[in-house]
């Protein structure tokens, strides 16, 4: 959670679309100084359109960076996602990035990686799970969904899965998994959380963490206009270090924050 990333505004190519659900795309944008900058956690404010519809451009988590390319996880929730999702290969657009914080990966507490995530939240842990690699880490992907559907694993090592309904994996929410898990993965090395899913689910995965005494961080998400921090839409409350909370701006010091710093 440490460095600042370097912003570029820069012009992409959209390469690929692939869907991997009903609802969610893989976009794959060829952007070399975006791609080599990216950090796990990092993420990318797109201008979808050429328009004035939609005016403000969108943040999206950086799911995986190889080569030149990068690649976004797209959920289709409203107008700003659909029109990006049906993007053609060739479709040039500008992207801001990265921005924002990164997970601590090169933390030494730990040798196991929980990889927490609820549904569009699996977005950014493809990147976290390569550079967890490289670091010689046990990775562990724990992901939550309403049904079966919603499981995006896509690649993903050792998967275990929970939903809602029991269409698939464990019939309860992804915290009962973790729950479950917990005492055999603590058996194998230290674990450390990376958790990145709607806020009610990383506010009960951090305050899990903490009874439990494991160290945890999360990317949180809210709705976002400039990516930089001179709009202020993206303030949220996290505790403060003195006491008390304190307002932040997600886009400056987060998405990531420390799982304590939750309120
Ligand atoms: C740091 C960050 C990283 C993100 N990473 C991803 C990602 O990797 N993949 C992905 O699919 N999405 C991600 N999002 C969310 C994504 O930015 C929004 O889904 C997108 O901006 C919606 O645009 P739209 O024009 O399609 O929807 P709109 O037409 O703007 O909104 C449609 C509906 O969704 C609601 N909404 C809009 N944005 C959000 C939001 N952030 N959270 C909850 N509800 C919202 C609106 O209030 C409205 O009800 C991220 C958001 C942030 C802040």
């Amino acid at each position: 959670m440490q460095r600042e990333s370097t912003i570029t505004d820069t012009r992409a190519t959209l390469t690929d679309t692939r869907r991997i659900s009903r609802d969610v795309s893989i976009i794959t944008l060829r952007c070399p100084e975006v791609a080599e900058a990216a950090e796990p956690g990092n993420f990318v404010n797109v201008r979808v359109s050429d328009t004035t519809q939609p005016l403000l451009r969108r943040p999206f988590s950086i799911h995986d960076a190889e080569g030149d390319e990068i690649r976004l996880m797209v959920k289709e929730i409203g107008k700003g996602t659909e029109i990006f999702c049906g993007c053609r290969p060739g479709t040039e657009l500008s992207i801001l990035g990265p921005l924002g914080n990164r997970f601590s990966v090169e933390a030494d507490d730990y040798d196991t990686a929980l990889l927490v995530s609820g549904g569009i939240g699996t977005a950014p842990m493809k990147l976290l799970e390569r550079r967890l690699r490289a670091k010689g880490k046990t990775i562990v992907n724990l992901i939550g969904g309403r049904t079966k559907t919603d499981l995006l694993q896509d690649g993903l090592s050792d998967c275990r899965l929970a939903t809602d309904d029991g269409s698939e994996g464990l019939h309860a929410t992804v915290l009962a998994l973790l729950a479950q898990e917990l005492p055999a993965l603590c058996a194998a090395g230290r674990p450390r959380v990376f958790a990145c899913g709607p806020t009610p689910m990383l506010k009960a995965v951090a305050a899990f963490s903490r009874e439990q005494k494991i160290p945890s961080e999360v990317s949180l998400e809210s709705v976002m206009g400039c990516g930089f921090g001179i709009c202020y839409g993206c303030s949220v409350e996290v505790a403060a270090p003195e006491g008390g909370t304190k307002t932040v701006l997600l886009c400056r010091e987060g998405p990531v924050i420390d799982g304590g710093r939750m309120v």
